[in-house]
């Protein structure tokens, strides 16, 4: 056991009177379910609370536990706190993912109404200030072991799903994507089938093996993943727009119908099929579509640049770019047709800046350069250069149309501040005020 709260020396309270002790016994044992009560109806109403309670569980489980919880932190015959009951509790709270501040809120709430209760019984105020603080401090400390566990199993827990991750990383997943794509063409053939033969029994694409494997694996291996995000807002709308529509299909509709759901599971096949290309390029830190670096190594490079910079006394700039009115493009042309936009203002980028600069694809469609040994003046000029490459050259999309594109773009140097993460947020809100001033601009910090 090396969490916190063992290796400090423990804090104690000292009681002015012995009688405190049993006094707050006494009041736990009237108090305590009308302590948990209001504790659980505070909760049960907060929003994000909510999210980890049920009026269910809390009758059943947690309630009683919490009474229980009560009566063993004030019982005179235990003085001492029980540790391996807190730390218990700490580990259920990280399992549940019950953050702390939660926790910390439970406190306030409970020392409030423990100090109502007391101040309307104890009319003398020194041993009233005994009483407060002695409960105080019990509640405190008991919270202090439970943070610690629960630090200790949230950290345990990270590395778990991380270690899962990257044994499931090493593994081969070409076969993984390919037997998910098959899994996706049988549940739509049977759909179909389904469908044709004016059958009403559709099959959910949340109950397809696909599904399954969407709901757990994916979750695990792509989490937190922007693509994984879009791939389960698609799937389930296929459930909740889709299906019901097929039951209402007549002769007349069929064929339409038809052809929206294949464009559908074509849709979900390209975000499946992204969404592993992005991860296994995440893993080499090389951008698969625009083949730019993605932002796997950008802490490094740029914590090394600034560094240098600060030894140097050279200047260093960074530019934030991001293609205007983006979500047009693709919602025109289609995802493959933004595709191709991303892979030209790339290679666009890449021909404006000198080899030694550093180019990163930083987001969906905003990209971060770093211009290292360029001034302000210098960086404003470079800036405006890849403002122009993008929108002089209209784009030649799928449908052979050409399509002008424009960027906005935030510049940003290094002044000597130490963190890389400032420089990489003055550029951001440069770009924000390109944004906002009409886009198609460069705008400095
Ligand atoms: P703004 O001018 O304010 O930047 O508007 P915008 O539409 O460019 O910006 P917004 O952030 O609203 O939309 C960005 C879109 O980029 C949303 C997302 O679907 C799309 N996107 C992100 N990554 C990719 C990708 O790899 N390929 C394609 N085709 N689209 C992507
Ligand atoms: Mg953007
Ligand atoms: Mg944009």
């Amino acid at each position: 056991m090396n969490d916190l709260a063992q290796n400090t020396r423990p804090i104690r309270y000292k009681l002015l009177y012995p009688e405190t002790q049993q006094i707050l016994h006494d009041v736990i044992m009237s108090e305590a379910k009308n302590l948990t009560e209001k504790f659980y109806s505070y909760f049960l109403k907060n929003e994000e609370a909510a999210a980890f309670l049920s009026h269910d569980d809390v009758r059943k489980h947690l309630a009683p536990s919490m009474e229980k919880w009560l009566h063993s932190l004030f019982d005179p015959r235990n003085p001492e706190i029980n540790h391996e009951q807190q730390r218990k509790i700490g580990k259920i709270h990280a399992q549940l993912g019950i953050p702390i501040h939660l926790v910390l809120r439970g406190a306030i709430l409970l020392k409030n109404e423990l100090g109502h209760n007391l101040v309307s019984i104890m009319h003398d105020p020194v041993p009233l200030g005994d009483a407060l603080l002695f409960a105080c401090n019990k509640i405190d400390k008991a919270i202090a072991l439970m943070s610690a566990a629960y630090v200790t199993n949230t950290k345990r827990n990270v590395r778990t799903v991380e270690a899962y991750r990257v044994m499931s990383l090493g593994q081969d997943m070409t076969v993984e994507r390919e037997s998910q794509l098959i899994a996706l063409m049988e549940w739509s053939q049977n759909f179909l089938f389904t469908l044709i033969a004016h059958d009403k029994s559709f099959c959910p694409l949340s109950n397809s093996a696909f599904g399954l494997w969407l709901r757990h694996r994916a979750i695990m291996l792509f989490e937190n993943t922007p693509e994984l995000d879009g791939l389960i807002q698609k799937s389930s709308e296929f459930d909740q727009v889709l299906l019901p529509e097929a039951k209402r299909i007549n002769a007349i509709t069929q064929q339409a119908y038809t052809l929206k759901f294949q464009a559908a599971v074509q849709e979900l096949k390209y975000l499946l099929t992204t969404l592993f290309q992005r991860v296994q390029g995440l893993e080499r830190g090389i951008d698969p579509l625009t083949s730019l670096l993605n932002r796997r190594f950008l802490p490094t490079i740029l914590s090394r640049e600034v560094s240098a910079a600060s030894h140097d006394q050279s200047a260093l700039s960074i530019v934030m770019l991001d293609i205007d009115h983006f979500k047009k493009i693709n919602d025109t042309y289609g995802h493959p047709g933004g595709d191709r936009v991303l892979k030209q203002v790339a290679e666009r980028i890449q021909n404006t800046v000198r080899p030694s600069d550093f180019l990163f694809r930083y987001g969906g469609e905003e990209f971060l350069i770093i211009l290292t040994e360029i001034d302000g003046l210098a960086a404003l000029k470079i800036a405006e250069r890849l403002r122009e490459t993008i929108e002089n050259v209209p784009f030649i999309m799928p449908d052979e149309t050409q399509l002008t594109v424009t960027a906005s773009l935030g510049v940003a140097n290094y002044d000597g501040h130490p963190d890389p993460d400032v420089l990489i947020s003055n550029a951001d809100r440069a770009l924000y005020k390109a944004k906002q001033n009409g886009r198609n601009q460069v705008a400095k910090n």
